[in-house]
């Protein structure tokens, strides 16, 4: 699965960092860059908790 960001929507709070650091960050301006787009196994699950927590639905999973 491929994780999708859509930017203009995001608000920059990092929740979905917490939910998965090892998969995205926030840099230094507050722009949430995606590391790991292409997820599967553990990293699907965090990728969904990521895409949970975020409270404007940026985030959101497609068949990769
Ligand atoms: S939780 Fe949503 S709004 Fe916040 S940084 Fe992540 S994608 Fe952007």
């Amino acid at each position: 699965m491929r994780i999708e960001l859509d930017r203009p929507r995001c608000e920059g709070h990092g929740l979905c960092e917490e939910a998965a650091p090892a998969l995205m960050h926030l840099d230094e301006d507050g722009e949430l860059l995606i590391d790991v787009p292409e997820v599967g196994g553990a990293d699907l699950d965090a990728a969904k908790a990521a895409v949970r927590v975020c409270p404007v639905a940026a985030l959101r999973l497609e068949a990769a």
